[in-house]
């Protein structure tokens, strides 16, 4: 199964997308937790990528799209894999249809979490990254996943914050490539929404409103992928 996940930041993205990752058992692969392994790493990818996600900008195509594509290619993505926050923009859009259509790959779903941009700001203020997992969601504005004090409600690791998080200029800047709808994801969006119109349904486009607590959004959404 082949899956793309949009979502505005702070949607909620990655929690629902760990639990897609469970139910389908394919790779979860996240642009964002790739750049910010190799910034921690202090690879040269790391060092590339830095300037544009502090500022809240998107690292340039010609980074970005080739790391996905040849990501997507290992062995572990045989049987599928889940993109999250891959592609952003039209461009990638295009690039990525055009490489699945010459190795004659189809994508199987689209989802798009749905989420007012006030609501989505206030997220990412309160989110949490644990030390020991990326992937272990925490928010100190949400109830059903509030840190534990100051630790990691699920290992008990150490949290932080993300700098890009709290800083309203860079999280502004992210919510403008979001809800572009001429270039930005949400052309990316509808791209595969038209696709999908003049192509019997394929992928399947599922929305999902991202208001409601982790659980109910959960429930929704596996309802709808199966
Ligand atoms: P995220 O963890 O999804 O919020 O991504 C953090 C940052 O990584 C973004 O603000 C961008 O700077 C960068 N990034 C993530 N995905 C992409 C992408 N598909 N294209 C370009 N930059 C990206």
């Amino acid at each position: 199964m082949k899956v793309l996940f949009f979502g505005p930041n702070g949607s909620g993205k990655g929690t629902q997308g760990a639990i897609v990752k469970n139910r389908l058992n394919i790779p979860h692969i996240e642009t964002g937790v790739i750049f910010r392994e190799n910034i921690q790493k202090g690879t040269s990818l790391g060092k590339e990528a830095k300037g544009y996600i502090d500022r809240g900008e998107l690292v340039p195509d010609s980074i970005t799209i080739p790391m996905i594509l040849d990501r997507i290619k290992k062995d572990d993505c045989k049987n599928g894999w889940l993109l999250d926050g891959f592609p952003r923009n039209l461009t990638q859009a295009q690039e990525l249809d055009r490489s699945l259509k010459k190795e004659g790959i189809t994508l199987d779903i689209v989802i798009e979490m749905v989420l007012p941009r006030q609501t989505a700001k206030e997220r990412i203020m309160g989110r949490r990254l644990c030390e020991n997992d990326n992937n272990h969601p925490n928010n100190i504005f949400i109830d059903a996943i509030k840190p534990d004090g100051d630790k990691c409600r699920i290992c008990g690791g150490g949290l932080k914050a993300r700098s890009d998080d709290q800083d309203e200029a860079a999280i502004d800047k992210r919510h403008d490539i979001y809800y572009d709808t001429k270039t930005g994801t949400m052309a990316a969006v509808n791209y595969y929404k038209n696709l999908s119109a003049t192509n019997n349904g394929v992928p399947k486009v599922i929305e999902l409103d991202g208001r409601p607590g982790v659980k109910e959004v959960s429930e929704h959404l596996i309802a709808k992928l199966i």
